[in-house]
């Protein structure tokens, strides 16, 4: 891990914004599922750029998330 404070605070503000993009991108699309609407879509534009760059981003957050998730977990942590 780094020991750098602002490291701390980077890899601090990219796991909230990460976890956010992931409430995000989990409620949108339980939305889609029971409602039938896209809140992303029919915020940003359907077809819009900025609707894909919402789902880009989602889409890193898993991964950045499937990746750090094992040191941030307390329950995977535990043996
Ligand atoms: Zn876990």
């Amino acid at each position: 891990m780094l020991k750098l404070v602002e490291g701390v605070i980077i890899l601090k503000a990219l796991h909230m914004l990460a976890y956010l993009l992931l409430w995000i991108g989990g409620l949108n699309w339980g939305l889609v599922g029971f409602l039938n609407t896209n809140l992303v879509a029919a915020l940003l534009g359907a077809g819009s750029a900025l609707e894909k760059v919402v789902y880009i981003l989602v889409g890193l957050s898993a991964v950045y998330v499937i990746l750090t998730h094992k040191g941030d977990c307390r329950v995977c942590g535990e043996k």
